[in-house]
C-alpha cells in the first residue's frame, strides 16, 4: 500500500515544492516507486519535473472534477525518475467547479484509489493556502510534512495549519498525522536561525526531522532546466541534504 504525504505550509515560498520535487526524486532514487501530484494551480511541481504545463491535454483538474481518470492524465518525469499527476493554471477553478459536487472534500482520494496500489509513496504538492484543494490533499493523506524556514514568523503560521490538520483529522480523515516539521534553506551562519531551529526541537522533539536542508542555489537553479535538484547537481549540498531527506523518510516508515 501507498504512504501519502502531503507537503504542506499556507505560507508562500517557504520551500514546499523543492521539498516534494526533491523528495520524489530521492525515494526514486532509493528504488521506491513514486507519484508526485501537483495540486497547486502554479504548476510549479510540474515544470520542475520536466513537464511543461502550457502543454498539458489534461491535468489534476479535470482528474478532481470526475472527466478524466487518474492513470490517463498521470505521465513521467523522466528527469526525476517518478510518475506525475500535474497542474496548471486551469486548477484555479476548480475551487469554484468544485463546491456543488457531492463529497467534494474527497475527489482527490476516490481517484487516487485507482492507482495508489502501483506506488510505495504518493507525494502531494499543496498550495500556499487552506483551501478546497489543500483540504482534498489531506484528505487522501497518512500523513503531512511541513518544510519550515526557522524565521521568527514560522511558528506563527504553524499554527493555523496545526488547526487545519486537526480539524480534517477529527471530521474528514481520521488516519492524518504530522510527520514531521523539515528544516529547509537553512542558514547556520545566522544566529536567529540557530535559535529557532534549537526551539523547534526542544518544542517538537523527534517531530522534527534529523535531516536539515541548507540553503543552496543549485537548488533554486534546477526548476529552470526541468530537473529536479538532487538529479541536476548530486554532489551539491542541497542535493545531498535531500537524498539524506528520502532515506530519513523510508526508515521512518519503518516505525509508523
Ligand atoms: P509556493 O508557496 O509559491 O508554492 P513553495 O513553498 O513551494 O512556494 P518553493 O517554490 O519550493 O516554495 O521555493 C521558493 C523559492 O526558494 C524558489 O525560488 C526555490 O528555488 C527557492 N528555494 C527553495 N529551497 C531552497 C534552498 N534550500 N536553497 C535555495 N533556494 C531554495
Ligand atoms: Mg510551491
Amino acid at each position: 500500500m501507498a504512504r501519502i504525504f502531503c507537503i504542506a505550509n499556507q505560507k508562500g515560498g517557504v520551500g514546499k515544492t523543492t521539498t516534494a520535487v526533491n523528495l520524489a526524486a530521492g525515494l526514486a532514487a532509493q528504488s521506491q516507486r513514486v507519484l508526485l501530484i501537483d495540486l497547486d494551480p502554479q504548476g510549479n511541481a510540474t515544470m520542475g519535473s520536466g513537464i511543461d504545463k502550457r502543454q498539458l491535454a489534461r491535468s489534476v483538474y479535470q482528474v478532481l472534477l470526475g472527466t478524466a481518470v487518474a492513470r490517463a492524465v498521470i505521465s513521467r518525469s523522466a528527469a526525476g525518475g517518478y510518475d506525475l499527476l500535474p497542474a496548471n493554471r486551469e486548477l484555479a477553478g476548480a475551487e469554484v467547479d468544485l463546491v456543488d459536487l457531492d463529497d467534494r472534500e474527497r475527489r482527490l482520494k476516490q481517484a487516487l484509489a485507482a492507482v495508489e496500489a502501483d506506488y510505495d509513496f504518493v507525494l502531494i504538492d499543496c498550495p500556499p493556502s487552506l483551501s478546497l484543494l489543500t483540504i482534498n490533499g489531506l484528505c487522501c493523506a497518512h500523513g503531512v510534512v511541513i518544510p519550515m524556514q526557522c524565521e521568527y514568523f514560522a511558528l506563527e503560521g504553524l499554527t493555523d495549519l496545526v488547526n487545519t490538520i486537526k480539524r480534517v483529522h477529527a471530521n474528514l480523515n481520521p488516519g492524518l498525522k504530522i510527520i514531521g516539521l523539515l528544516r529547509v534553506m537553512f542558514d547556520p551562519r545566522m544566529t536567529l536561525q540557530q535559535q529557532v531551529s534549537a526551539q523547534l526541537e526542544s518544542h517538537f522533539g523527534d517531530k522534527v526531522f534529523r535531516t536539515i536542508i541548507p540553503r543552496n542555489i543549485r537548488l533554486a537553479e534546477a526548476p529552470s532546466h526541468g530537473v529536479p535538484g538532487v538529479a541536476y547537481d548530486p554532489a551539491a549540498k542541497g542535493a545531498q541534504a535531500y537524498l539524506a531527506f528520502g532515506a530519513e523518510m523510508v526508515e521512518r516508515m519503518k516505525t509508523l
